[in-house]
């Protein structure tokens, strides 16, 4: 029996995931009509509350399918704790595989490079952590993340004395920028 308990907790979790993470998905993009095949389109992907539906962020998307070689452009904004701005625009490739009933499914290549080496693993849902450039697979943030657990514990001691102690380290270059940034309060960076 699953109880009541773990029903509320596992409710509580994905909310924070879901805030703590931009998610873009294969099949939202289909749900709303954005992806199909043998279109060129732009526009605008938003991500709402979605309990209070109060707008949190967006991001531009050109999506083109006519030729062999689909993509998703995506542009958009960082801007950081100290107010610089950061102009990211990069083309995410698609990929289809046939389905079982006919048709086809549509992934996306997976464009992080981590540790030197580019992922591109075809994936249904890409993500942009916290204090992250990139959308990426799931896999490649969490590598990343043990890539520098040394980093962190040092992090982890800077955060307990607060963020001007974080900001400290990532100007002397003690600390890696990233890794910084990612442990300050969530609501100093925004999209
Ligand atoms: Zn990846």
């Amino acid at each position: 029996m699953g109880g009541y308990g773990s029903t509320r907790w596992n409710f509580h979790t994905k909310k924070e995931t879901v805030e703590d993470c931009r998610a873009l998905s294969i099949s939202d993009l289909k749900r709303e009509g954005v992806l199909q095949a043998g279109v060129e389109r732009s526009g605008s992907w938003i991500w709402r509350n979605a309990y209070t539906n109060e707008y949190r962020a967006s991001i531009g998307y050109e999506l083109n399918t006519l030729g062999r070689f689909p993509y998703l452009r995506l542009h958009y904004t960082i801007t950081r704790w100290d107010g610089n701005k950061r102009d990211m625009d990069y083309h995410v490739r698609l990929e289809t595989t046939p389905c079982n009933y006919g048709g086809v499914r549509w992934w996306f290549i997976c464009p992080l490079v981590v540790n030197g080496r580019s992922c591109e693993q075809r994936v249904g849902k890409l993500f942009l952590a916290p204090g992250s450039l990139y959308f990426g697979c799931r896999h490649c943030h969490d590598l990343t993340y043990r890539s520098s657990q040394e980093n962190d514990k040092r992090v982890n001691a800077l955060k307990r004395l607060g963020p001007l102690a974080i900001l400290q380290g990532m100007n002397s270059g003690e600390i890696d920028t990233d890794k910084g940034f990612k442990a300050l309060p969530p609501d100093i960076w925004r999209l």
